[in-house]
């Protein structure tokens, strides 16, 4: 009896070892665990045996068919795994499946909302690219030596560009500001452009705050350029995005490029003032920092600060849509959760 059911063992493991499909597999499962197999056969015959090889007779069948039922399983996923969707006869008259119409992101569409109110302005779209210099993002625009904003910390810097001398430091750009000094190199001044694009910063990800987010910047270079002109522009651009009057105040920021410099904060639209969860019940939101062109920066332009003035903005865009629809969690926009972004469509 021993040597019949090692024989059984034997033929078993052989048998699924060189199958080679899993049709195959099923039919030698059939074969070694069901009814007609021959360990079936081996218990049939146990009345024959005194209790002691009974006993010892029923662990080693069990014993068996546990190992046969792994090792089928095993081989089941190794062949699964192995097959292609090559290996699938392709009916090409079946009728495609049908995939829903899509949408443009809503921050998509904010910028491209934006882009339609500038261009009304007869402002121009400029893009730069995502990586940056030292030189651009940070020197031109009269950033300090030991600017914090330059260390590890808050920038994403490129290892294996550091080249000091040459400002050649590479990195993904913090902020859009350095397009503002590369558009101005290429086409002097007089000159009304915005630049759109994504930003980086090595920053704890919450409801306000992403590594990387869209900002949205527009500059206004020109002899006659008032703190009056740039509060205009800012009223106009979000009365277009908003479809109606937007109540803005100003109040003093600090920022390297600008002098001065302003924190630009608009009426909250979800309570109209009163105070809310999206305002932090102040009933203002923060939507952009702005202000005059610092005359530093201008130099790095090549152009003389005593003939020319300009006016920066730069809105984050997801704060602007976070306002538009009323969400209250920035990071439900690079989600990419479908339940959320179907809202929009
Ligand atoms: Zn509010």
């Amino acid at each position: 009896m021993k040597e019949k059911l090692e024989q059984i063992q034997k033929e078993g493991l052989a048998k699924i070892e060189t199958t080679k499909t899993v049709e195959e597999l099923q039919e030698v499962r059939k074969e070694l665990l069901g009814k007609k197999s021959a360990l079936s056969e081996v218990l049939k015959m146990m009345g024959e045996l005194n209790p002691a090889e009974r006993k010892e007779v029923g662990m080693q069948t069990t014993e068996m068919k546990t190992e046969f039922a792994n090792k089928l399983d095993q081989k089941e996923e190794a062949l699964m795994e192995a097959k292609s969707v090559l290996d699938e006869p392709i009916d090409l008259t079946l009728p495609g499946t049908k995939v829903g119409k899509g949408t443009l992101h809503p921050i998509t569409q904010m910028c491209y909302d934006l882009n339609d109110a500038f261009l009304s302005l007869g402002f121009e779209v400029f893009s730069e690219d995502d990586i940056s210099s030292e030189k651009f993002a940070f020197d031109n625009l009269n950033f300090a030596e030991d600017h914090p904003a330059r260390q590890m910390m808050d920038t994403y810097w490129i290892e294996g560009t550091e080249n000091k001398k040459a400002n050649e430091r590479l990195c993904l750009r913090p902020h859009l500001t350095g397009a503002s000094v590369r558009y101005l190199l290429k086409h002097g001044a007089p000159a009304r452009f915005v630049y759109p694009g994504r930003v980086y910063r090595n920053e704890d990800v919450d409801s306000g705050h992403e590594r990387a987010f869209f900002q949205y910047e527009a500059l206004i270079v020109d002899k006659n350029i008032s703190f009056s002109s740039g509060m205009v522009m800012i009223q106009t651009i979000l009365e277009k995005v908003f479809g109606r009057k937007i109540n803005v105040r100003m109040r003093e920021g600090f920022f390297p490029f600008v002098e001065p410099g302003y924190e630009i904060d608009m009426e909250c639209l979800v309570c109209g003032g009163k105070g809310c969860k999206v305002c932090k019940h102040n009933g203002w939101i923060e939507v952009m920092p702005g202000g005059v062109i610092h005359p530093n920066v201008l130099k790095s332009a090549g152009l003389d600060p005593e003939e020319w003035t300009g006016f920066y903005i730069n809105i984050g865009l997801e704060r602007l849509v976070m306002m538009r629809y009323g969400v209250d969690d920035i990071r439900l926009f690079h989600s990419a959760d479908l339940r959320f972004l179907d809202q929009f469509k």
